[in-house]
């Protein structure tokens, strides 16, 4: 597995608190933000509180982000990338940023099929909320999405797939804030 540099974030979300999203116009219910860096950190947070939601780059506008028991941020420090070019599949943490992730694979002479307008949200914020490119010929960025794997509330590790579980992975790629 290759080591990439990523470029530094080029859209600081504002610092709290009050908690806001990235635009400023929506404040979050808590101000209560932990960290996960490892997944490790993340199944910790996760067994430790009743209700808990995960922000990506802040970008959402609404509420759906929201929680007024505690939020998650993932954190950089255990990001790790891997390619499979005879697959054509590439593995990804949940909190890499789509600008990000398109160098990486330009620079490997691969790219995703669409892009929304803004380089710097999160993959997971993203599908999660039906983020879409142009061109009404492409599917939205989650159709891209073959597999994922997410922490359940006791802390166990779940995988979904495209091809084996159908309208079940469809709807937790695109949960809109009903997971996470
Ligand atoms: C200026 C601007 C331009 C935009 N342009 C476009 C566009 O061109 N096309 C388009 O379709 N949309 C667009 N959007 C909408 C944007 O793509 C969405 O708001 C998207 O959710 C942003 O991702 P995020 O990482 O900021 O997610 P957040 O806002 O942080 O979170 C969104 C949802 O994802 C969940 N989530 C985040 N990370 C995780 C995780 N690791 N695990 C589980 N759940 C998670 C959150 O809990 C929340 O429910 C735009 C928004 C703005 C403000």
């Amino acid at each position: 597995m290759e080591s990439p540099s990523f470029l530094p974030s080029s859209s600081p979300v504002p610092v709290g608190p009050p908690l806001l999203n990235w635009a400023g116009n929506y404040r979050y219910s808590t101000t209560r933000l932990a960290q996960a860096d490892t997944t490790e950190q993340v199944r910790e947070a996760v067994r430790a509180t009743d209700q808990l939601k995960v922000l990506g780059s802040r970008h959402c506008f609404n509420g759906i982000a929201d929680s007024t028991q505690q939020l998650l941020a993932l954190g950089a420090a255990e990001q790790s990338i891997s390619l499979d070019a005879d697959a054509r599949t590439v593995t990804v943490p949940a909190s890499i940023t789509y600008g990000q992730l398109a160098l990486y694979l330009h620079s490997r002479g691969f790219a995703l099929h669409n892009l929304a307008s803004l380089p710097h949200i999160s993959v997971a914020g993203a599908c999660a909320t039906a983020t879409h490119g142009s061109g009404i010929g492409h599917g939205n960025l989650a159709t891209a999405v073959r597999a994922m794997e997410m922490v359940l509330a006791s802390g166990e590790i779940w995988g979904l797939s495209q091809e084996n579980d159908g309208d079940e992975f469809r709807g937790a790629i695109v949960h809109l804030g009903a997971l996470g």
